[in-house]
């Protein structure tokens, strides 16, 4: 790393200690920006790197509930709001027992570059809380959202800060927090959450942006290498709402995807996983995934494997932070891997990463990859400012342009810095440019 950026880093993080997912997210695009700062010294005059770090405003809060036992319940919710240059705060809200400041800021803190990557006008924030909703009642996961925007729905608004889902918030949960948020402020203000339900005020394809979005990167980098999805071997980490997106949507490019997994096994499907079939068993049944090899014959389920040992030409990490590390990177490799799109955000680790790099494996980073989702939640603001609602054709093909323009300005941004074919670089210096002219056209704030 560039000598000036890393004593910038260091501080950074012993100015947030014990927030290791923050750290390793602050270092890895750090590791990009140097030839940046070579050419432009005046974003080190202006400290945009000490500025970036620092989220605008970090909001921690107690969210009691009551569970259907009647016992009191009490967790804590997070919004970071990162960085506002470029539009209002922009970014999901995670509801998992793994939540804690280190992970909504690393979450955060990469919203910043993927959401200057989208093009739209958007800034980067993030939030959620360590409820977990596995095993709860409709009616615990209401009272949770309910208390959960009681305090929150003062920090946000279409204007300022635009919530939407992630791990473990889904329609059920948007439903709920903007009901409650639509009682309180006495407002229809739809533009204050995305991920609605499509009668009022969602968008089509939201739901499937971020697999689509993914697997529509990928189809691009593989584009560059004179070849596709169609045909490929493809194993997907998962089994939410994105990992079942991304399978739907590279098997409808002529893919197999033989696995998928969740958090205590995976399966493997030889002839294709059964998209609708998998909808049933994890969106409608809420069950585990073991339950689709029951149901379905000639499927094998392995019990607290990991998905990365089956081979593959293509991955789609579409699970969770840090679930693909440098070993089953090597074996990927060994097993012989052409592309990996990552579907999550960070899934893979900075051993991980430099495997595949130094292997000449095509390496599309979350921040460019997983931009759909986020993407097609700014359409969704764009049709709820216009009182409209566009069709699934005229928003697919949308958020098509969107993912191929993105692919375009990470490979023409890895191009010009003299690294070709280097996503990550081109993804955050691309991102990183755009919100620090902004940063320094608005002033010192
Ligand atoms: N949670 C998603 C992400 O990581 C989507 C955020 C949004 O739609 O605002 O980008």
């Amino acid at each position: 790393m560039d000598a000036r950026l890393e004593a910038i880093r260091d501080t950074v993080l012993a100015r947030n200690p014990g927030e290791a997912e923050f750290h390793q997210a602050v270092t890895e695009v750090f590791e990009s920006l140097g030839p940046v700062h070579d050419r432009h010294p005046e974003f080190l005059e202006a400290a945009i790197l000490e500025r970036l770090c620092e989220p605008e405003r970090q909001i921690i809060f107690r969210v009691p509930w009551t569970d259907d036992e009647g016992r009191v319940r009490i967790n804590r919710g997070f919004r970071v709001e990162f960085n506002s240059a470029l539009g209002p705060y922009k970014g999901g809200l995670r509801f998992h027992p793994s939540v804690y400041l280190g992970i909504v800021k690393f979450l955060g803190f990469e919203q910043i570059f993927k959401n200057a990557l989208t093009g739209m006008p958007i800034g980067g924030g993030k939030g959620g809380s360590d409820f977990d909703p596995r095993g709860r009642s409709d009616a615990e996961v209401m009272r949770f959202c309910q208390s959960f925007m009681t305090e929150l729905y003062r920090h946000i608004g279409e204007y300022t800060d635009v919530p939407a889902g992630d791990i473990g918030v889904g329609g059920r949960e948007i439903g709920y927090l903007f009901g409650q948020y639509k009682r309180i402020t006495n407002r229809y203000e739809s533009g204050v959450l995305t991920g609605k339900g499509i009668s009022w005020g969602g968008s089509l394809v939201r739901p499937e942006a971020t697999g689509f979005g993914t697997v529509i990167f990928t189809q691009e980098m593989l584009k560059t290498r004179g070849t596709s999805f169609d045909g490929q071997r493809v194993v997907v980490s998962g089994s939410g709402n994105v990992a079942i997106n991304a399978v739907a949507k590279a098997q409808s490019l002529g893919a197999t995807v033989v696995a998928c997994s969740d958090s205590s096994g995976y399966i493997v499907d030889p002839a294709g996983i059964d998209v609708a079939l998998l909808r049933q068993v994890k969106e409608v049944d809420r069950a585990r995934l073991k339950e689709y090899s029951v149901r379905r014959g000639g499927v094998s389920y392995v019990e607290g494997g990991s998905v990365w040992d089956v081979d593959a030409t293509v991955a789609l990490p579409c699970a969770t932070q840090n679930e693909l590390d440098g070993d089953a990177a090597a074996k990927l490799v060994r097993n012989g891997l052409l592309a990996v799109g990552e579907g999550a955000n960070m899934p893979s680790t900075r051993d991980a990463v430099a495997v595949f790099q130094d292997a000449g494996v095509l390496f599309g980073p979350g921040k460019a990859a997983n931009a759909g989702g986020v993407a097609t939640s700014a359409l969704e603001m764009q049709q709820n400012a216009s009182r409209d609602s566009w069709s699934f054709e005229h928003t697919e093909a949308r958020l098509t342009e969107i993912m191929v323009g993105i692919h375009h300005s990470c490979a023409a941004t890895a191009d010009e810095y003299g690294d070709p074919g280097n996503y990550v670089l081109g993804a955050n210096i691309g991102g990183f440019v755009k919100v620090a002219d902004a940063m320094l056209a608005q002033g010192l704030i």
